[in-house]
């Protein structure tokens, strides 16, 4: 069995590498030849933490096994490491034996940056110049830098709940050469693309607060009750997503759909799009909006890549069990 620690994935991942690993994965999923298992999310009943598991079987990439791990709130004021903590483990799929061990924390980051990245390449116009955020946090400097290697933006606009975070995302504006310009919620009328990566448990942007034409990528909601937009915007849109089981029970359209707004069948993976077997976007008023719900897949797809690299850079440790 290999081992690739946490420590070791900054040197190894790249954004490019997590990119292209994601966008493969979400193609085998619209062709049937990746799919996830059910999501395990427990309340373990102990130091507050929420525990499960997230895992898939990818044929196409012949990648097997599951990431364990969750949420530990009182971790950083306690043990001084990070609230969220996660392992990957991937398997033989001949043999069922255990074939890697690899940090999760980094690659989580860089696989949910890599997803809405992955809509803005298939989904955004190509002209889009200013992209605006919508959350301020850990995960949202991660969604800016990848976001930015994708079209050529010319200007970041940002509005977060709690204004005294917002220097964080234009730090990553500043590093990429690009002005920034914290906005009310109006302000994202400016913008071509949207990403939203907040934990809020409400809409906070409202289907008024956008352009014809835009692209949405909402990654925040990814548990039931979780809330960034107006379901109202769903209906407008082309909607998207990495996994329609999850995105219309724990995903942005949970709450279209139990509004009536929209139905299962008007959310399409986009991996539909990857792969040429739906258009995407049409024209250039349309809207198109990206649920990412965050599947198992994608965490196996970036893990099996970082094992790869790690082997043939021989920092893998390989260890006999
Ligand atoms: P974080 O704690 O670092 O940041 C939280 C962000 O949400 C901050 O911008 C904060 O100001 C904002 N916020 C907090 N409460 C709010 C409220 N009531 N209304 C509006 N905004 C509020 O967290 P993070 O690591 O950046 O993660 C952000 C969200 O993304 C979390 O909900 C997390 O579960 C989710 N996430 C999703 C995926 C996925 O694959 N879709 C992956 C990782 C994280």
């Amino acid at each position: 069995m290999w081992i690739v620690p946490e420590s070791e994935i900054a040197g190894l991942m790249t954004r490019e590498a997590a990119f292209d690993a994601v966008e493969k994965v979400f193609a085998a999923m619209a062709t049937g030849d990746a799919y996830n298992f059910p999501v395990v999310r427990e309340a373990i009943g102990h130091a507050d933490a929420l525990y499960g598991f997230k895992g898939g079987f990818d044929r196409a990439g012949q990648t097997l096994g599951l990431k364990a791990g969750g949420y530990w709130p009182n971790n950083l004021e306690t043990h001084g490491i990070i609230n969220h903590q996660s392992t990957v483990f991937l398997f033989d799929p001949d043999t069922g034996r255990v074939k890697a061990m690899v940090g999760g924390n980094l690659l989580t980051a860089l696989r949910t940056a890599a997803a809405s990245s992955v809509s803005i390449k298939h989904l955004s116009r190509e002209d889009a110049k200013v992209i605006g955020m919508i959350g301020a946090g850990h995960q949202a400097k991660f969604q800016l830098r990848t976001a930015l290697e994708h079209r050529d933006f010319e200007k970041v606009i940002g509005w977060n709940m709690h204004p005294e975070m917002l220097p964080n995302i234009e730090k990553v504006a500043t590093e990429a050469g690009l002005p920034f310009e914290a906005v009310e919620l109006d302000g994202m009328r400016e913008a071509d693309v949207i990403i939203t990566i907040t934990s809020s448990f409400a809409a906070t942007l409202m289907a008024d607060n956008i352009s014809p034409g835009t692209h949405l990528a909402c990654m925040g909601t990814d548990t039931v009750g979780k809330q960034e937009v107006d379901p109202v915007l769903l209906s407008k849109a082309t909607v998207f997503t990495d996994e329609v089981a999850q995105s219309i029970s724990i995903g942005e359209a949970q709450h279209a759909i139990s509004q009536g707004l929209i139905a299962e069948a008007d959310v399409y993976q986009i991996g539909s799009v990857i792969n040429g077997t739906h258009p995407g976007r049409e024209s250039a008023d349309q809207i198109t909006f990206f649920d990412g719900t965050g599947v198992g897949l994608q965490d196996l797809a970036v893990a099996a890549s970082v094992v790869e690299l790690a082997i043939e850079k021989g920092i893998a440790i390989e260890v006999e069990i």
